[in-house]
């Protein structure tokens, strides 16, 4: 589903993505670890084009993300294009960013009807079956405010899920969280891979990559240093980098 090639992304002189390649196929959970700093955000943040690459190619689904190439020349896409891109593409971050006049309800039939120009009852039958299955049945009506962070961010899962995506993508979803709320969060993405969704997840929760993962990527400094099964990356690491890494989290 995500094919990454040789991608590399700076900021000005500084360069955080130095020639990443990624591979991630129909239903496998790939979670990107490493140090703050070594570029995370940044290449799943490329994946639906909120960041421009450099260099490279990267294809979601087969489809070029953010060009369209005439012979060997890449044209931009046009905003509106991206968008329909994005459509696919599920997304989650550290922050829920929920919107705040809006119920939980609310926020999850938004897009659905508002882009995906969905029939207003069943987006609303349809996000109360996504809250069902979040656990929050109950919590439709209540406003952002009116939920623990936990509960925002499974509403945010809801919601990004509402879209129908071929693809999730999850930032640090449970780093903000307290840490009595982080399990509930990590079950509702454990069912999901369960489930069969595609997934690229940025996270420190080693435990969880270890048991939903299909694959473990370790990057440090805007290079994959080691990457593949979790036992092997995160139980059995060959580079001292990862290593060193590892005793830190763990
Ligand atoms: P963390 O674990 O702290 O979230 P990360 O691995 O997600 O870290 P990134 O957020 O991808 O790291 O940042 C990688 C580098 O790129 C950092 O040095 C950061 O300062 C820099 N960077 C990220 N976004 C920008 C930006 N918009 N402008 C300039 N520099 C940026
Ligand atoms: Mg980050």
């Amino acid at each position: 589903v995500v094919s990454a090639q040789r991608i590399f992304k700076s900021f000005g002189k500084v360069d955080v993505l130095k020639g990443i390649d990624l591979e991630v196929q129909e239903r496998e959970v790939l979670c990107l670890i490493g140090p703050s700093g070594s570029g995370k955000s940044t290449l799943l943040r490329c994946v639906n084009h909120l960041e421009k690459i450099d260099a490279g190619r990267l294809y979601v689904d087969g489809v070029l993300v953010g060009y369209r190439q005439r012979g060997d020349v890449l044209h931009e896409l046009r905003e509106n294009e991206v968008a329909a891109q994005r459509k696919d593409i599920g997304m989650v971050f550290q922050r829920f960013n929920l919107f705040p006049h809006m119920t939980a309800l609310e926020n999850i039939t938004e897009a659905p009807v508002q882009v995906r120009k969905e029939n207003k009852a069943q987006a609303r039958e349809r996000g109360r079956e996504l809250l069902d299955r979040v656990g929050l049945a109950d919590k439709a009506d209540n406003y952002p405010a009116q939920l623990s962070g936990g509960q925002q961010q499974r509403v945010a899962i809801a919601r990004a899920l509402a879209m129908r995506p071929k693809l999730m993508l999850f930032d640090e979803p449970t780093s903000a969280l307290d840490p009595e709320l982080v399990g509930d969060v990590l079950e509702v993405m454990r069912q999901l891979a369960k489930d069969g969704m595609t997934m690229v997840v940025v996270t420190h929760e080693m435990q969880f990559a270890r048991e939903v993962a299909d694959k473990v990527l370790f990057m440090d400094d805007g290079v994959v240093v080691e990457q593949g099964p979790p036992d092997q990356v995160i139980g059995d690491p060959k580079h001292e980098r990862t290593k060193e890494f590892l005793a830190r989290v763990l």
